[in-house]
């Protein structure tokens, strides 16, 4: 019997409240099943043929992260030396001059500017993000395409972010209030000035440069790349491709201004990153999850996800009226993306619907958007944003990738989708 029906039946006796009940043993018999607490819950889960969303929940942990945060729970630590012995390790990996784990990467963008802003100045740290009259500096320039939703992580500061799109116009727009120089990797093709260009900026006009490579690994060497290149912060996620825990990031980049972020961190509790908190069990989980990451074989793991990809394509090869795309973005969420789109005289139904039918389905899946830049597709739900939500409505397509993908799921999405579009497809094949 299972040990939910053991209960059952127990629950039904009168006699329920006087049984000698660690008599019956049920903590140590072979039959007893871990607790499902999302089920207990009725929450929804599904498989991720999306990607790594935050509103998804990521990524599935890598194994040893999940065992390294069991582990580490059963002990207490001093936070800042696990800081101080997590950042040095990760600074050597990432050939910075320090590092630390934040809390994301908007978390690291926050604190970046933050230790920009006061130094190591304590007065400074419990002044923010009030800037007015304190002295301190209260601009960041970012090129005008790269001004995307992320930037609130600097206004959190109570800096402003100043729009620019030529060398010209940093040179003009640079004064005795700006504070940062930012560029967003994954917007690098939309902009007029190149890394290279932003970083000798810097150099030239003596203040720092900030980079937001979010999720912009793979591949592994972009983990070492702008740290090399001469920007003096880099912000990277720790839930993403990493598969390290969702509430964890890195903040590279120079020893004085980690210094500085990590007064402004958390255990500290006069600071507007007090709400950044990761403890020692993710710190090192991330820890581990960089570690298995940079150590991991890269090329087998591609060859997995073009597998699962090549699978579920396959499934749709005969079906009238689709058509098949495999894509790898240029830049950020680096990953075989599948573009399945259709011809809506042929299959009567929208993007919109085939994914509603997939989450309605038996096992959920989730699916991604098509039609819209991947940046879009990535930075946020259809539920939540209306104009997105809106021109998805018509989209004829969807997107599917495979790295979030568990062994096996790839030939439950390929039935799946094969399943909704046979039964929409006016033409018999
Ligand atoms: C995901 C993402 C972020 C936010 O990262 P978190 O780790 O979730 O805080 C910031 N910028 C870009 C470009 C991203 O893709």
């Amino acid at each position: 019997m299972k040990r939910r029906k053991i209960l059952k039946s127990l629950s039904t006796l009168p006699l329920i409240g006087t049984l000698p009940f660690q008599s019956v043993n049920l903590t140590t018999t072979p039959l007893k099943k871990k607790r499902d607490i999302i089920q207990e819950l009725g929450i929804r889960s599904f498989i991720n043929a999306a990607g790594t969303l935050t509103y998804m929940s990521g990524c599935i942990m890598d194994e040893e992260v999940v065992e390294t945060i069991e582990n580490t729970s059963r002990h207490f630590c001093m936070i800042d030396e696990v800081q101080d012995k997590v950042g040095a390790k990760i600074a050597e990996f990432v050939h910075a001059e320090a590092a630390m784990v934040s809390c994301g990467a908007f978390s690291a963008m926050t604190l970046g500017l933050a230790g920009i802003l006061t130094g190591l100045d304590i007065r400074k740290v419990e002044q923010l993000p009030h800037l007015e009259g304190t002295g301190m500096k209260s601009e960041v320039i970012c090129q005008k395409s790269h001004n995307e939703r992320y930037n609130h992580a600097f206004l959190n500061t109570g800096c402003t972010v100043v729009e620019v799109e030529t060398i010209e116009d940093v040179r003009k727009a640079v004064n005795e209030k700006t504070a940062l120089l930012h560029f967003l990797n994954i917007q690098t093709n939309e902009g007029k000035i190149k890394h290279e260009e932003w970083v000798a900026l810097g150099k030239a006009l003596q203040i720092p440069t900030s980079i937001d490579i979010a999720a912009d690994v793979p591949p592994v060497s972009n983990l070492w790349k702008f740290n090399d290149m001469g920007f003096d912060l880099v912000f990277i996620s720790g839930g993403k491709a990493m598969r390290g825990p969702q509430s964890a990031g890195i903040l590279m980049g120079k020893k004085d201004l980690i210094a500085a972020a990590r007064l402004n961190a958390p255990p500290r509790g006069f600071t507007i990153a007090r709400g950044h908190k990761v403890n020692k069990e993710e710190i090192l989980g991330m820890y581990v999850a960089l570690e298995k990451f940079i150590s991991g074989d890269h090329e087998r793991e591609w060859k997995t996800w073009e597998a699962r990809i090549a699978q579920i394509e396959g499934a749709l090869k005969d079906l009238a009226g689709i058509t098949t795309k495999v894509v790898v973005p240029e830049l950020g969420n680096i990953t075989p993306t599948l573009t399945i789109s259709w011809d809506e005289n042929i299959v009567k139904l929208t993007g919109r619907e085939l994914r509603d039918h997939l989450r309605a389905g038996n096992p959920s899946i989730e699916a991604g958007f098509g039609g819209l830049p991947l940046y879009h597709y990535q930075a946020g739900s259809d539920s939540v944003d209306p104009a997105i939500a809106e021109t998805l409505k018509g989209a004829n397509l969807i997107r599917v990738t495979g790295w979030m993908l568990q062994p096996g799921e790839d030939k439950i999405v390929a039935r799946r989708i094969r399943e909704e579009l046979s039964k929409a497809t006016t033409v018999k094949s």
